[in-house]
This record gives C-alpha cells, sequence and structure tokens, in this order.
C-alpha cells in the first residue's frame, strides 16, 4: 500500500495548497521511524480527531496575496503571497488537538505571531507529529533546499536553536 493511500487526509491537504508539492516535501521530511505516527489535517474538523497529547506539529499556511504583519517587535514585516510553514510545539494541556484546532479557527483574539498568518491565510493544512520536538522539525525541513527561515524570530523567541519557527516555500 502506498503511503498516500495509507493517508487519504494528505491528499486533502494537498488539495487545499495552491501546489501539492509542498505536502510531498513534508511527507519525506517529516517521515522517519516513527513515520506511521504523522497525521495530517485539512480543516477543524479533522483536527479535532487529533490526539490531546504532547508533540509537535506543521501549519501549512498559504497567503494568495502579500501581508503586512503588525508585529512592532519584528518591525511589521511584509510577508510575500506564497506557502508558509509553520513548526510549533504543543506541551500545554489538551496537546496536539488543542493547538491545532486553534490555528484552524478563523475567529480569534491574535496572542502568538502565527495567529496574524492563520487569520490571514487563504488555506491552512497541518501536520501533527505526536513525541516529535520543534526545533528538530525546524532542522529537518531545513535540509530541504527549498525551504529557508522566513522572518528572524518568528515563532522563536525562546528558542536559541533556530533563527525562525516560519520557514518559506521557494521552489
Ligand atoms: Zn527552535
Amino acid at each position: 500500500m502506498s503511503k498516500h493511500t495509507a493517508y487519504p487526509e494528505l491528499k486533502r491537504v494537498a488539495s487545499a495548497m495552491p501546489d501539492p508539492q509542498i505536502i510531498a516535501i513534508l511527507d519525506r521530511l517529516t517521515s522517519d521511524d516513527k513515520a506511521d505516527r504523522a497525521m495530517f489535517c485539512a480543516d477543524r474538523t479533522q483536527a479535532l480527531d487529533l490526539p490531546s497529547i504532547g508533540g509537535a506539529y506543521i501549519v501549512a499556511i498559504w497567503l494568495d496575496q502579500p501581508q503586512k504583519l503588525p508585529i512592532s517587535r519584528l518591525g511589521n514585516p511584509e510577508m510575500p503571497a506564497g506557502v508558509y510553514l509553520y513548526v510549533g510545539s504543543a506541551c500545554g494541556p489538551g496537546g496536539i488537538r488543542a493547538r491545532v484546532t486553534r490555528h484552524f479557527r478563523t475567529k480569534k483574539i491574535v496572542h502568538w505571531h502565527i495567529d496574524h498568518m492563520t487569520k490571514a491565510a487563504a488555506a491552512l493544512g497541518a501536520c501533527a507529529l505526536p513525541g516529535a520536538k520543534e526545533c528538530e522539525i525546524v532542522s529537518r525541513l531545513a535540509l530541504d533546499g527549498s525551504i529557508c527561515p522566513a522572518v528572524k524570530g518568528f515563532g522563536s523567541s525562546d528558542c536559541r536553536n533556530c533563527s525562525s519557527h516560519l520557514l518559506f516555500w521557494s521552489p
């Protein structure tokens, strides 16, 4: 059985993105000996089926037009249109399920940097990685030559390893 048959959710996430190639890259880069534990979801209903345990997750964000983010600490960055990947960790109550369902909510009070992006997104997809560590996922994604840090300090204020937890995909 091919991996894509095993993961029908993957197809749905890919179909929501402007270029399904990014999901194939995610699939490859998040696959290791724990590969069968990666779970993809394309909307909030699917996210509600994720486990409420800790780990890391990736949110794929498609901006169909450029956005200026009102984050003065980061110099109000101008974000070009395109596909972004945000890597986060879920350690609090509700685990991965709580975090990822929040990212899919369109109405929310902006609390984190990433909320500006998810509110502006034309499409979102997510990949849950139970038990994974966010910085390891960032380094693994950076192995792909088409993925690079988007905005220095974005989502990585408490991180000493990564320059950004928001990555930009430029195929
Ligand atoms: Zn990090």
